[in-house]
């Protein structure tokens, strides 16, 4: 049975087939600036890889031009043996605490909740319409980033602000990168062979967060009410203190909107290290004994321990720590010097384990007599989505 994967943003659109229940990949690419000059798309078939240049005026054609590709390549005979078609949703708000099957009452919401994310949510509305009309007969599934946050209590959510802020506006911690928590956490429960268990999760990649995950239900997260908060990320700021931002304001005459945007794209890694958002770019810099990256490096690392650190405590103690994602499956230094600060903990890396584990392998990074083991999880988000599809057939 096939089940499609879909993640829809602003000018691009990536996809992955599925073989349901086995979880084979059949096919999968990207549709890249879709409505901009020059579009393309590549396609990866039975490890050989596409790429085509083609006119992508909008998301309705980029899906005609994938299923051609499907048909023309023979991955399916006809529209209908495609059974679902999960896509990645970015915010659910309060509303969405799992996936779900569209109608059109969901797509309201969806397009409702874009005020919270003004850059996401209107893509991946466009990405759902596309497929209803071409793939009439599918399942459409609505498979949220915020739905595995949704167990976290009042207590874990709020802000300490005035509570109609809540109430009216919504305001309160949503928490992001919902299928990759989930799909690490529940892939470590069965390696662990234990329902009952605590895991910390640390998604570390351009955007990064930390979850603290009790028998698969989140109960902190570190992103926030946007994907701006929690650790330091590549070119996002993570947390700071708020008061800066009238304090600049008033300092440079710089708009609300300018130094939004300097917190969004200024800052984080870039910003520190003067150099990029890119961890291979800093660690070229680092190599060259530059200060201000190796001090960025320290203060990346100081951002994850703090939150390791709390929710080791939040949670009573942990079963596992998890690394997933860019910088968490590529850059064994960065998870050396995390799991050396926890030593204090009798958390200890095995560094020869650390240093072989990269690069889409999946293992143990502590040693044997580590109080807690640490795992390096490759992330599969898209399987994540595909495996809520299906549940829907
Ligand atoms: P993601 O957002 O999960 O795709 O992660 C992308 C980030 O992972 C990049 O911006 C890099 O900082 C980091 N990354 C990817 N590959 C490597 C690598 N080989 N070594 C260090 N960092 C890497």
């Amino acid at each position: 049975m096939k089940v499609l994967s879909v993640n829809a943003g602003s000018s691009s659109l990536k996809f992955q087939m599925y073989e349901m229940p086995e979880e084979k990949v059949l096919i999968s690419g990207t549709f890249e600036r879709i409505g901009l000059e020059n579009s393309f798309y590549t396609i990866k078939i039975n490890e050989d890889k596409i790429k085509k240049e083609s006119n992508l005026s909008n998301h309705e054609v980029a899906v005609q031009i994938l299923i051609r590709e499907l048909l023309e390549n023979q991955v399916i005979d006809n529209l209908d043996e495609i059974k679902a078609v999960g896509h990645r949703v970015v915010h659910g708000a309060s509303k969405y605490a799992s996936s779900v099957v569209i109608t059109e009452e969901v797509i309201q919401d969806i397009k409702s909740f874009s005020d919270l994310a003004p850059l996401h949510n209107p893509a991946n509305v466009m990405g759902i319409c596309a497929f209803i009309e071409a793939i009439p007969n599918a399942i459409q599934v609505a498979c949220f980033d915020t739905a595995f946050h949704q167990t976290m209590k009042e207590e874990r959510f709020l802000y300490a602000v005035p509570y109609e802020w809540y109430t009216k506006y919504g305001i309160r911690k949503y928490g992001f990168h919902g299928m990759s928590h989930k799909y690490v956490s529940e892939y470590t429960r069965e390696l662990l062979d234990k329902e009952f268990c605590n895991i910390i999760v640390c998604h570390l990649g351009n955007g990064g967060s930390i979850s603290a995950v009790r028998d698969g239900r989140c109960i902190d997260t570190t992103m926030g009410f946007t994907p701006n908060a929690g650790i330091v990320m590549g070119s996002r700021s993570g947390d700071i203190d708020y008061s800066i931002i009238p304090y600049l304001m008033k300092k440079t005459g710089k708009s609300i909107d300018e130094i939004d945007q300097e917190l969004n794209k200024k800052s984080g890694m870039l910003g520190l290290s003067g150099v990029s958002s890119d961890f291979r770019d800093i660690d070229a810099k680092i190599a060259e004994k530059d200060k201000q990256s190796i001090m960025a490096h320290y203060l990346y690392v100081n951002s994850i321990v703090g939150y390791i650190a709390k929710y080791y405590v939040e949670l009573g103690g942990v079963d596992a720590i998890c690394f997933t994602a860019g910088v968490g499956e590529n850059a064994p230094h960065v998870r050396r010097m995390v799991i050396d600060r926890l030593n204090c903990l009798g958390i200890k890396v095995d560094r020869s384990k650390n240093d072989e584990i990269r690069f889409g392998k999946e293992g143990i990074i502590s040693t044997e007599d580590s109080t807690v083991p640490c795992f390096v999880i490759p992330t599969n988000e898209e399987v994540m989505i595909a495996r809520d599809a299906y549940s829907f057939i």
